[in-house]
C-alpha cells in the first residue's frame, strides 16, 4: 500500500499549497482517499482518475475534511463523457450537509453514493476499513486501513 499526502494543512492557511486534509492510498491499481478537504481535489485529480476511486473516506463533517467533495461531484457530473459515480464512506449527515451547502436537494446523490459510517469493519475494493468512533464532532471516526498485503496498514 502506498501513501501520498495530497493535503495536510490546517483549517485555514496563509501560504499557497496549504490544503485541507487528503491522503491518497493506492494498492496495486486501485486507490482510495482519506478525506477531501478544501483545495485538495486538483492535487488528487492530478495523481489518479477521480472516477476510479473505490471510495473517499470522510472522517467528520468539518469543511477542511470534506468540502472538496463538491468539485469531485462536479467532475463526475460534467467533466466525463458519461457521468460517473464514486462511493463515499462518511458521516450519516454528509449528503444533507452538501445538499444544504449548494441549496439543492439531491445535489449529492446525482454522483456520490454515501455509505454512512458505523463502528465495525467493511471491505471496499482491496481495502479493509476498521472504523471506530472518536471524540471530536458528534459523528467522527478513526479508521485503520489494511489491504491484505501483510503490511501493518495505516491508522488515521
Ligand atoms: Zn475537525
Amino acid at each position: 500500500m502506498r501513501l501520498t499526502v495530497v493535503g495536510a494543512g490546517p483549517a485555514y492557511g496563509d501560504q499557497p499549497g496549504m490544503l485541507g486534509a487528503c491522503y491518497l492510498l493506492e494498492s496495486r491499481d486501485e486507490a482510495m482517499a482519506l478525506d477531501l478537504g478544501h483545495g485538495a481535489f486538483a492535487g488528487l485529480a492530478s495523481r489518479v482518475a477521480p472516477e476510479a476511486l473505490v471510495t473517499v473516506f470522510v472522517s467528520h463533517l468539518h469543511p477542511d475534511h470534506f468540502v472538496d467533495l463538491v468539485p469531485l461531484r462536479h467532475w463526475l457530473r460534467y467533466h466525463l463523457p458519461v457521468p460517473g459515480r464514486v462511493r463515499v464512506d462518511g458521516p450519516a449527515d454528509l449528503a444533507k450537509r452538501l445538499d444544504a451547502l449548494h441549496g439543492e436537494p439531491g445535489f449529492t446523490a446525482v454522483a456520490l453514493d454515501v455509505e454512512p459510517l458505523v463502528a465495525g469493519t467493511r471491505a471496499v475494493g482491496p481495502f479493509t476499513l476498521e472504523l471506530a468512533r472518536v471524540r471530536h464532532t458528534a459523528d467522527s471516526f478513526a479508521v485503520r486501513v489494511t489491504c491484505g498485503d501483510g503490511a501493518a496498514g495505516l491508522v488515521y
